[in-house]
């Protein structure tokens, strides 16, 4: 018997990012928060979350944040709307 398990990735979830600037190529308003998740399947079925990625990518020079990366503006501006 084959067992089917591994990791699959969830519903992405974007939020736009308002107020703040890219830092790479200077535009407003073109930053948006995307955080994936990460679920652990069982025959495709998802059994738990085993982590979720957050990134930020522009829309205008398609530069992508890593968590690592994020200016202070960004975290704010992903904290204010996500209350933990
Ligand atoms: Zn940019």
């Amino acid at each position: 018997m084959i067992l089917f398990l591994g990791t699959k990735r969830g519903k992405e979830k974007t939020q736009v990012l308002e107020g703040i600037s890219c830092p790479y190529c200077q535009q407003a308003n073109t930053l948006t928060a995307i955080s994936s998740p990460t679920y652990f399947h069982l025959f495709w079925i998802s059994l738990f979350r085993i982590n979720t990625n957050h990134f930020v990518e522009c829309s205008h020079c398609r530069k992508a944040y890593y968590e690592n990366e994020f200016t202070e503006e960004m975290k704010r501006a992903i904290e204010s709307r996500q209350p933990h």
